[in-house]
């Protein structure tokens, strides 16, 4: 088998400053193993580093566009002209992608997106897909990084800072390289994974010649065209989430959303800077099982935020009882060093915590239990996660791995882990399924 390396054509023009930039992003692309040739050579794309300081700089810098857009499929724009994107995208659509100047990140992005990095097996330990914890069949997927969001009980943005979404070509060009690995299982996770994009601005990249927005629904409607299950976590209560609502019901992406809801009560919302509108969820939980009635839905709680009064709680467990959630995780709260809510007068003491703890759990076990139960007699498809010496463990569409319930087919059979088998349920408890396989397919 033969590898040929990705070339680049280079064209750095103005100033020492964009010199240096060039420097930049040559000496990473060299780092990584692309081949840098001259502008003029067959090459596989081409980088225009321009300037735009005078109207002759910025005609010099357009005519070399121009040129290049002519000669090669694959040019991208960046520097001071590129700070203009209007201007460039007006005349020279085809251009993949514009930066503004000293953007290194923004231009490898951009060659990664339209020319993946090269991958040499003889030379390099590293497969494409990359190194990963999980199992072989299923992946996590992060689309993007930090938050805008300040939930006072949470540090995270100033830890990782604000929202920082990965370009859509860059994110389908892993997904691609995951499904082809063999990963049956795609799980998209960011710190708020619904509001991919907004920092972008939703700009439209193009990827493999089609101009896709940078936001969550065309993100999971392309997911969606690739063999494997797409599962979305962390999806903040965005009223854009409802666009996801049909692509669950087509069957593009899996049927699941993990929707981290926090309370039921409007004050305590409030104080922890959440969307503070229960009614409002709880009508738009309702819409959305009429348009996609298979789907699951998980979100997770805080009990013992600091003042929350056993009338509010209570609220807490009547919003859980009107949301007939499948699964939900609880955590007391904790107060972590620097965040906003440790201010909050009338901390909860831990052993009212862990009381209403246990009495959230044990609701929603009941609520669950009932659940799962209306499920016996389903047929299913299911994800072989384990194979053991006297039974398959297996997971159905509104299991998330580690977090919610499996699927237990009993018996000893020739199966691998990363299978599909089409499965009827017979049994069920608090938590798990028990199935048999249908007819002949083990
Ligand atoms: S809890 Fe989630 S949404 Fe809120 S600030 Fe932290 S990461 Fe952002």
């Amino acid at each position: 088998m033969t590898y040929s390396t990705p070339s680049i054509g280079f064209i750095s023009l103005g100033c020492p400053k964009a010199t240096v930039d060039s420097e930049r992003i040559l000496t990473q692309l060299r780092a990584e193993g692309y081949s840098i040739q001259s502008a003029d050579d067959d090459v596989d794309l081409v980088i225009i580093n321009t300037c735009g300081f005078i109207d002759a700089a910025v005609t010099e810098s357009l005519d070399v566009i121009g040129a290049a857009v002519n000669e090669h499929d694959r040019v991208i724009v960046t520097g001071c002209l590129g700070a203009r994107a209007e201007l460039v995208r007006q005349q020279f659509p085809e251009v993949l992608a514009i930066t503004g100047p000293h953007a290194l990140a923004e231009v490898m992005t951009a060659v990664h997106t339209h020319l993946p990095a090269p991958h040499d097996p003889l030379t390099s330990l590293v497969p494409p897909q990359g190194v990963r914890l999980t199992p072989s069949h299923y992946a996590y997927l992060k689309i993007s990084e930090g938050c805008d969001h300040r939930c006072s009980f949470c540090i995270i943005p100033s830890l990782r800072g604000d929202l920082v979404s990965r370009g859509i070509g860059e994110v389908l060009n892993e997904a691609t390289r995951l499904v082809e690995s063999g990963v049956r299982e795609i799980l998209v996770i960011a710190q708020d994974t619904s509001a991919y994009g907004m920092d972008l601005r939703h700009r439209t990249d193009i990827w493999h010649g089609r101009a896709l927005r940078t936001d969550i629904t065309t993100l999971a409607r392309e997911l969606g065209t690739l063999p494997a299950w797409i599962r979305l976590h962390y999806v903040y209560p965005h009223p854009h989430v409802d666009t996801l609502i049909p692509l669950m019901a087509e069957g593009l992406i899996l049927p699941y959303l993990d929707l981290p809801l926090q309370h039921g009560s409007e004050r305590v919302l409030r104080a922890m800077k959440r969307p503070a509108a229960s009614e409002q969820v709880l009508k738009r939980l309702e819409r959305w099982r009429v348009d996609c009635p298979q789907l699951v839905l998980r979100s997770t709680f805080i009990v013992g935020f600091p003042g929350e009064t056993e009338a509010e709680f209570t609220q807490l467990l009547e919003f859980l009882q009107a949301a007939q959630l499948d699964r939900v995780g609880c955590f007391p709260y904790s107060a972590v060093a620097g965040a906003a809510a440790n201010a909050l007068p009338d901390s909860i003491p831990e052993a009212i915590k862990l009381e209403r703890l246990e009495r959230l759990m044990t609701l929603q076990a009941e609520i669950s239990r009932a659940k799962l139960a209306a499920r016996i007699g389903q047929r299913l498809t299911v994800l072989v996660d384990a194979v053991e010496e006297d039974a398959i463990i297996a997971r159905s569409e509104g299991d998330a791995p580690e977090i919610d319930g499996e699927v237990i087919i009993s018996g000893e059979w020739e199966i691998d882990v990363g299978d599909f088998i089409e499965v009827e349920i017979i049994d069920s408890d608090a938590h798990d399924l028990w199935a048999v396989p249908i007819d002949d397919a083990l």
